[in-house]
């Protein structure tokens, strides 16, 4: 599939990773709209396939899509496995990644079956169990104090300095493995859903399935865009800003558990944002007091998930009777990866 720079059209070279367009800086995407059932996943450790579970939530039949069960604890791997099979097509044999834990796990562990040498930049903040699980993975760890923004300013340093940025915000290649995810769901459900709630921080993953929902509708599968809602920590919430607003400048950047969400500067999004306006869905921003609430009803449920997919149940208690059946939550990050 042919990519290109949005910005100035330039085609992605045959050789090397560029995590950006050399010529004007601007990212690069796929030209063409993804197809049905299209991604490279010859590096492997078994993503996706994940349960689709429904529970009667407040009266009503809700589908659960339990990303966390991938075989880092994250829906990461979707993504991952498609980036890093590009990699090493390329021939890449040493890579750097920045993360706030569960991007950075998922990286380690599919660079570890690849073959290819591994070091991720994380904010001194990430909690403890995503920093062990990078370590032991074999990838070098480097904890930068301050904010997430702080891990993304050290990263690029480094990759113009010339190491290879296999970044999952800037190259688009995890882009078809998220996809793939829409694709599972419409096949479990046997139809298309009517509502998608998933947390956003970069945005990747909602693109990533909205893209994979665009690709069923053109192949006749689905007659309509589900409604994607994605979800954010009030305490950093660009996306929902930009959304309401039209602008992402007056956003605060504040700690929250919701640590996997809390991104300032998401670089894809205006098309995230588009994506979500053409489905008739909507952002959604969860004050702090309403995350590990919602994390004990998911467990209640047997669901153990981290408190940045648990932002999900703020969701449900507010509007669930508002959304187009059949509603599907994605459960995006293990429990196991978070103590408190
Ligand atoms: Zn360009």
């Amino acid at each position: 599939m042919k990519i290109a720079c949005v910005n100035c059209g330039q085609a992605y070279p045959d050789s090397g990773v560029p995590y950006k367009c050399p010529s004007c800086g601007g990212l690069y995407d796929y030209v063409e709209p993804l197809a049905f059932g299209e991604a490279n996943r010859s590096v492997s450790l078994g993503e996706g396939n994940t349960p689709l579970l429904s529970a009667k939530i407040f009266d009503c039949e809700v589908y659960f899509k339990c990303e966390y069960l991938d075989p880092t604890g994250s829906f990461k791997d979707r993504g991952t496995a498609t980036l890093v099979s590009f990699l090493r097509s390329r021939g890449v044999t040493e890579a750097i990644e920045d993360s706030s834990g569960n991007a950075g796990a998922s990286f380690a562990a599919y660079a570890a079956r690849a073959g290819i040498k591994a070091r991720v930049y994380v904010p001194d903040s990430a909690s403890g169990p995503k920093r062990k699980q990078i370590e032991a993975y074999g990838a070098e760890m480097i904890p930068v104090p301050g904010p997430r923004s702080k891990a993304s300013e050290a990263v690029i340093q480094a990759a113009e300095a010339g190491m290879v940025y296999a970044s999952h915000a800037y190259l688009p290649f995890n882009l078809p493995g998220y996809a793939t995810c829409a694709h599972e769901i419409y096949e479990q459900l046997g139809c298309g859903p009517g509502a998608v709630i998933v947390p956003a921080g970069q945005g990747g993953f909602l693109l990533g399935m909205a893209r994979g929902f665009e690709a069923l509708l053109r192949a006749d599968k689905i007659q309509k865009m589900p409604m994607m809602v994605g979800v954010q920590a009030s305490a950093c919430a660009p996306l929902y800003d930009l959304w309401k607003t039209g602008t992402m400048d007056d956003v605060q950047e504040y700690p929250t558990i919701a640590e996997g969400v809390r991104n300032r500067w998401p670089v894809r999004a205006e098309a995230v944002v588009e994506i979500m306006r053409r489905s008739g869905g909507r952002f959604v921003s969860v004050d702090e007091a309403f995350i590990l609430s919602g994390r004990d009803a998911l467990a209640r449920l047997g669901f153990y998930v981290e408190p940045t997919s648990a932002l999900v149940w703020r969701v449900l208690e507010e509007s669930i009777s508002d959304l187009p059946d059949p509603v599907v939550v994605v459960l995006t990050g293990s429990g196991l990866k978070y103590l408190s």
